[in-house]
């Protein structure tokens, strides 16, 4: 059993694409143990994409991240940062797969309406960022 973090970005929110993106976790079978909506500041963005911190895109990506609310969750089941990531698409959506969330619903490489952790060790990092233990449901 593997546990990862999704988050519905300000773009997905704002364009009513939070039932789209939970509907395709439901459908694919995945167990959702944390959910809740959010508003990050820039310094809380910040901290949560500190491995970016070097990137010439770490302004403008901790910006939008706080430029409205967020749906962060918990995902919980075998292979599922992988899964996620399938279900997610390229960061890309021009390299994306039809049929992947960012494909189907993001045109931009910033607004790209979802994260996944990319690794176990990144799993820990993101899902404790957010989440206390009584928050979280096996
Ligand atoms: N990003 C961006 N420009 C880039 C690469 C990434 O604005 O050239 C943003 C995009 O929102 C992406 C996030 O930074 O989702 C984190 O980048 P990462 O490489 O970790 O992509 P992800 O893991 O989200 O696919
Ligand atoms: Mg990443």
């Amino acid at each position: 059993m593997q546990r990862t973090l999704s988050i519905i970005k300000p773009d997905g929110v704002s364009r009513g694409l939070i039932g789209e993106v939970v509907g395709r976790f439901e459908k694919n079978g995945i167990h959702i143990a944390g959910m809740k909506m959010i508003r990050m500041t820039q310094a809380q963005a910040e901290g949560f994409y500190h491995v970016h911190r070097n990137k010439p895109f770490f302004n403008s990506l901790t910006r939008f991240m706080s430029s409205g609310p967020v749906v962060v969750m918990a995902l919980e089941g075998e292979n599922i940062i992988e899964k996620n990531r399938k279900l997610m698409g390229a960061t890309d959506p021009k390299n994306a797969e039809p049929g992947t969330i960012r494909r189907d619903f993001a045109s931009e490489i910033e607004k790209n309406v979802v994260h996944g952790s990319d690794s176990p060790e990144s799993a820990t990092f993101e899902i404790g960022y957010f989440f206390n233990r009584f928050e979280i449901v096996s």
